[in-house]
């Protein structure tokens, strides 16, 4: 094509674009037409069956046994653990969330059933190191739990190990927080 066709078919192209984005610019002017939401002050409903969210994590409950980090595919589950066991002390369960693909494979290996994938979906930043959940730390504990999951919780209830391991956390110098409002982080 010569230069002048291309010329032609450059802006030819760049009106079609315009007027189908002016079109749905106008359609949308109008609350029953809009196709977009005003996040974060308007949000969508969580399809609960399908979504796969943050994750949800246990941290007293996990027996550090590294399954999840395994069965990732992308390898951004990074555990350090002071014990093995039931007694294990979690230093440190992150999950960098810049390379998760929410596959959820990290999720069926876990015998404590002690980490899911939730509802938050929201998580803003500025760098690399912004998409990494520090989940030690105690927030995003578990929303929805199992038969199982209940079991085990009050096993380790019943033996005082939510007690002792957070004070070892402590001592250990993990730092804690209380649970982040999830409405913040969704
Ligand atoms: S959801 Fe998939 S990618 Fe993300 S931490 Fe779990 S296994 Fe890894
Ligand atoms: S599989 Fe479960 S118990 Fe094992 S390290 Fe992962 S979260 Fe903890």
């Amino acid at each position: 094509m010569s230069y002048l066709g291309n010329l032609m078919a450059g802006i030819r192209t760049t009106c079609q674009g315009l007027k189908l984005t002016s079109t749905y610019m106008i359609r949308n002017v109008k609350p029953s037409n809009r196709f977009a939401l005003e996040y974060p002050f308007e949000k969508l409903d969580i399809d609960k069956v399908t979504h796969r969210g943050l994750h949800e994590y246990d941290v007293d409950r996990c027996i550090s046994c590294s399954l999840c980090a395994k069965a990732c595919p992308v390898d951004c589950i990074y555990i350090e653990s002071v014990g093995k066991g039931k007694k294990a002390i979690m230093t440190r369960f992150e999950v960098d969330y810049s390379k998760c693909l929410f596959c959820a494979l990290c999720v069926p290996p876990c015998p404590s059933e002690c980490i899911v994938l939730g509802e938050r979906y929201s998580l803003p930043g500025h760098t690399r190191d912004d998409m990494i959940v520090k989940f030690h730390e105690g927030g995003f504990p578990i929303q929805v739990t199992s038969e199982h999951a209940d079991g085990m919780a009050k096993e380790f209830q019943d033996e005082g190990l939510y007690a002792s391991k957070k004070k070892e956390r402590a001592d250990h110098g993990v730092p804690t927080h209380e649970e982040q409002d999830p409405a913040q982080r969704r």
